[in-house]
C-alpha cells in the first residue's frame, strides 16, 4: 500500500479504521476462498467433460472397430447415427487408416462453417482428410473456452490402429454450469461480505467502544481539571490494563495536585499572614486597602486606618520572656479581631505594631468610637500562662480622603498619630491632625540638634529633693535634665530622653549629667552644706550596655565625690533584663558605697518577691499609684503591699508624685519612709535647693502648701 493509503487508513477514526481492517482481512479471504473454489469447480466441470467425450470416442471406436476391419461404412454409419440423440455432439467422424471418411455424423445445430473435416471438399484426398485430423488433434486444447471441444481417439484392434475417431462436442453446458457456479460464488461472496460487515460492525466496538470511553474520561478530566474522577475498567485484557494505567496516573496527579495546593496555600499563608498571629501581615494589608481606597473613592466613602502600638511591650519581654511576649500578641491580635466588621482589616505589622483599617465611617467622630472601642480591649488584664498582667496600647487615627490619599501617606499620618499618642502619656488614642506632623519633623529636626547639645552646654540639672517622712529632712535630692534648646526653649525630659535613648546617645547624656551631679554635690559638701546624696536616672538601655560602671567610676574620679553621696535610680524594667549582670553590677556599686534606688516601681510587671535578689537599697513607689491612692482602694491596697514587703526586704521606700496633704498623711500612716513631690518642691535649680539642706523641717513649712519656690520648672504631667 503506498504511503498516502496508508496514512489515510492511519487518521481514520478508530471504528472506521478498525472496520476497514476487517472488512479488508474479510474480502482477501473471502476472495481466495471463492477462486480456489470456482477453480476447482472448472477443473471437475472440464474434467468430467472430457471423460465423457473420451468414454463416448471409446464407446463409438469399439462399436466401429469391426466396421473398420470388414471395411462396412454403412454399418459404421449405423453405429453412429443414434448419436443424433446425445445434443451436446456437434459432430463425430470415423476415419480409416488410410484417410477416407467412414462414418460421419453432424448436429443439425453445428456451424459446419467452423468444422475442420467440414470445410474440405467431398472428393477430398485421404492425405488431406488425414491433416485435417492431426490439425484437429493440436487443436483440442484451447477450444474449450470457444464454445466446442474436441477429441481426436485411435482406433485399435490386437494393437493395430484401424481407425481414428473425431468428435466435436458443444462447451455450452459446461460454461453454463460455470457461469451459475460463479454466480453462486458472487452471491454467497456477497452476502458473506455483508454478514462480516454487520459482524465486524459489531466486533470493532468491543475494542473501539473502551478506548473512545476512555478518551471521553481524559476528556472530562482535563476539562475540568478534577482528578478525583476514575475511568471504570472494562475488561480485564489490555484495555483494562490501559485504564488502570491511567487511573494510577490520575491517582499520582491527584496526590501532586494536593500536594502542590497545599504548598501553594502554605506559601500563601507565609506570603500574606503573620505566623505568630495569623493576622494579614503588611503585604496584605497594603494591598487590601489600595483597593479598599480604590472603592472608597468612587464610593466617596471615608476610610479610617488606625495603628495601634502596645505601651511598653518590650517591658513585657525583657521581664517576663519572650515567650509570655508572643501570648500577649496572640491575645491582642484575638481581642482586636473581635471588634472589626467583616469587612474590616486587623493586621499586624511586625512588633507590638497592629493596624487596622475600617471602612464605610461617617466622620471622625465615629471614628474614634472604633478607636475607643478598640482602646476598651485592654481594660481588662492579660491571662498569659500563669501571669496575669494589664497591657495598655497608643492609638492613631487618621481619615481617608482628608488626612491623605494614598496607603503610605495614611500608614505614616496613623502612624504619626500614634506617635503623639504616645507623647501624650501612652494609653490615648489621637486623631491625626496637621499639625502633628510638624511634631514629627520637630522630632528629625531634635534628634539632629541632639549631636551638638552636649558640646553646646544646653543642658541643665534641676534638683528634686527627697524628704525624711519622720525627721522632715533632705535625705537627697535627683538630678533631672533639662534642655535649653536655642530654637524651643527649655525643653523636659519626656520631650528628648526617648529620642537619645533611640540614637544611642543616652550614654554621652547620661555621662554628662553623673558628671555634672556629682560636682554639684561635691560643690555643695565644700560649701560646707549638710552631706545630702545625689541621685541620677540610669536610663535601661545605658544599663544594658554594660558600661554602667564605667561611667559611674568616671565620674567619681573626675569629681572625687565620696561615693555615699552619690544615689543611681534604674527602672525596674532594666533590673529584669539580665538577672546575672544586673545583681553583679549593682553588687559592685553597692560595695562601693553607692546608694541603689528602684525607680517607677510597680509599673513594671516583677513581683516583689523577685526582688529580695537584688541589692537594692530604696523602691520609689511611681506616681501614678499615689496620684490613685486616695481614690481608688486597689491602688491605696497596692501601696500598702509594696511599703510592708519592701520593709520586710529591709528597704527604703520612697514615694513618689506626693502632691496633697492628704497623701502625705496616708503615706505616713503606712510607714512610708520617704516622699518626693510637688507637696514638697518642684525640681529646681542648684542654687534653690540648697534652702532645703539647712531647714529642719520641710514637712510642716510645706504642709499646706504645695507650690515650690519661684524658677521651679512645670511638670509635664501639670502643664
Ligand atoms: P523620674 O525619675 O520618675 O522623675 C520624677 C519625675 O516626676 C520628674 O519629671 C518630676 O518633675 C516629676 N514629679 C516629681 N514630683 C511630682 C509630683 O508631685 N507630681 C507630678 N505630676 N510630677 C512630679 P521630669 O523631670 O519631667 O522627668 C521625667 C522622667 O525623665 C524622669 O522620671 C526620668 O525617668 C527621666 N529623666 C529625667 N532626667 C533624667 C536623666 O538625667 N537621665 C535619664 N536617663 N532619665 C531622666
Ligand atoms: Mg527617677
Ligand atoms: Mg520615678
Amino acid at each position: 500500500m503506498g504511503r498516502p493509503g496508508e496514512n489515510y487508513i492511519r487518521n481514520l477514526p478508530l471504528q472506521r479504521k478498525l472496520m476497514v481492517i476487517i472488512m479488508l482481512c474479510c474480502g482477501v479471504t473471502l476472495m481466495a476462498a471463492s477462486l480456489f473454489f470456482v477453480a476447482r469447480e472448472v477443473k471437475v466441470l472440464y474434467r468430467a467433460q472430457q471423460e465423457d467425450l473420451l468414454s463416448f470416442a471409446d464407446m463409438i471406436g469399439k462399436n466401429v472397430a469391426s466396421a473398420l476391419v470388414f471395411n462396412d461404412p454403412a454399418s459404421a454409419q449405423e453405429t453412429i447415427r443414434p448419436l443424433i440423440v446425445k445434443k451436446s455432439i456437434l459432430a463425430a467422424y470415423v476415419v480409416s487408416r488410410d484417410g477416407h471418411l467412414f462414418a460421419r455424423h453432424v448436429a443439425p445445430q453445428a456451424d459446419v462453417g467452423s468444422l475442420a473435416l467440414e470445410k474440405l471438399p467431398r472428393e477430398a484426398a485421404p492425405a488431406e482428410i488425414l491433416k485435417a485430423v492431426d490439425r484437429i488433434r493440436e487443436e483440442v486444447r484451447g477450444s474449450i473456452l470457444t464454445g466446442r471441444a474436441s477429441l481426436v481417439k485411435p482406433i485399435y484392434v490386437d494393437s493395430d490402429q484401424v481407425g481414428t475417431v473425431v468428435i466435436h462436442a458443444s462447451t455450452t453446458g459446461f460454461l453454463n454450469s460455470l457461469r451459475w457456479t460463479v454466480l453462486a460464488t458472487l452471491l454467497f461472496m456477497t452476502v458473506a461480505f455483508v454478514a462480516a460487515y454487520i459482524f465486524s460492525a459489531w466486533l470493532q466496538q468491543m475494542v473501539s467502544a473502551p478506548l473512545l470511553k476512555l478518551l471521553a474520561v481524559m476528556k472530562e478530566v482535563s476539562g475540568s481539571k478534577n482528578f478525583a474522577i476514575r475511568a471504570q475498567r472494562p475488561s480485564s485484557d489490555e484495555i483494562g490494563l490501559l485504564y488502570d494505567g491511567f487511573n494510577e496516573m490520575l491517582c499520582e496527579i491527584e496526590e501532586r495536585n494536593q500536594i502542590l495546593r497545599q504548598r501553594q496555600a502554605h506559601l500563601q499563608q507565609l506570603a500574606h499572614y503573620d505566623p505568630l498571629t495569623r493576622l494579614p501581615n503588611r503585604t496584605l494589608f497594603y494591598d487590601r486597602l489600595a483597593q479598599a481606597l480604590f472603592h472608597a473613592d468612587r464610593a466617596k466613602e471615608v476610610i479610617a486606618v488606625i495603628f495601634i502600638d502596645l505601651d511598653h511591650f518590650k517591658d513585657v519581654n525583657d521581664t517576663l520572656g519572650h515567650r509570655t511576649g508572643d501570648l500577649l500578641l496572640v491575645e491582642v491580635a484575638n481581642r482586636l479581631s473581635t471588634v472589626v466588621r467583616s469587612c474590616d482589616t486587623v493586621a499586624r505589622l511586625g512588633g507590638d505594631e497592629f493596624t487596622v483599617f475600617a471602612q464605610n465611617i461617617d466622620c471622625a467622630h465615629n471614628a474614634s468610637i472604633v478607636a475607643e472601642k478598640l482602646h476598651c480591649l485592654f481594660a481588662a488584664p492579660f491571662r498569659l500562662g500563669a501571669s496575669e498582667i494589664y497591657v495598655t496600647a497608643s492609638i492613631g487615627i487618621t481619615l481617608f480622603p482628608n488626612d491623605g490619599k494614598t496607603v503610605d501617606e495614611l500608614l505614616m499620618n496613623a502612624d504619626i498619630a500614634m506617635y503623639h499618642a504616645k507623647s501624650c502619656g501612652k494609653n490615648v488614642f489621637k486623631l491625626f491632625d496637621k499639625r502633628m506632623n510638624e511634631h514629627a519633623s520637630e522630632r528629625v529636626t531634635l534628634i539632629s540638634d541632639l549631636r551638638s547639645a552636649i558640646e553646646r552646654e544646653e543642658f541643665a540639672l534641676q534638683y528634686q529633693p527627697k524628704v525624711d517622712l519622720l525627721s522632715g529632712k533632705v535625705t537627697s535630692v535627683e538630678a533631672l535634665v533639662r534642655w535649653m534648646h536655642p530654637r524651643l526653649g527649655l525643653l523636659a525630659p519626656d520631650r528628648f530622653i526617648r529620642l537619645t535613648e533611640e540614637s544611642g546617645m543616652i550614654v554621652e547624656l547620661t555621662d554628662w549629667v553623673l558628671r555634672s551631679a556629682c560636682l554639684q554635690a561635691k560643690a555643695w559638701r565644700e560649701a560646707g552644706l549638710p552631706p545630702v546624696r545625689v541621685a541620677v536616672n540610669i536610663s535601661p538601655y545605658h544599663f544594658q550596655r554594660q558600661d554602667v560602671k564605667r561611667s559611674v567610676c568616671s565620674a567619681l574620679a573626675a569629681t572625687a565625690l565620696d561615693p555615699s553621696l552619690l544615689e543611681v535610680e534604674i527602672t525596674e524594667s532594666a533590673l529584669m533584663q539580665n538577672d546575672e549582670y544586673t545583681c553583679r553590677v549593682l553588687g559592685e556599686l553597692r560595695e562601693m558605697g553607692i546608694t541603689v534606688s528602684v525607680d517607677d516601681f510597680g509599673t513594671g510587671y516583677s513581683s516583689l518577691s523577685y526582688l529580695h535578689r537584688f541589692p537594692i537599697n530604696t523602691l520609689k513607689i511611681d506616681r501614678t499609684f499615689i496620684l490613685n491612692m486616695m481614690k481608688s482602694s486597689e491602688d491605696q491596697a497596692i501601696v500598702t503591699a509594696i511599703i510592708a514587703m519592701a520593709k520586710s526586704l529591709k528597704m527604703q521606700i520612697v514615694a513618689e508624685g506626693v502632691e496633697t496633704v492628704d497623701q502625705l498623711e496616708m503615706l505616713k500612716g503606712e510607714g512610708c519612709h520617704q516622699i518626693q513631690g510637688f507637696l514638697v518642691s518642684r525640681p529646681v535649680n542648684a542654687e534653690h535647693v540648697t534652702q532645703f539642706f539647712n531647714d529642719d523641717n520641710h514637712l510642716r513649712q510645706h504642709g499646706s502648701n504645695p507650690a515650690g519656690p519661684p524658677g521651679a520648672f512645670p511638670s509635664a504631667a501639670t502643664r
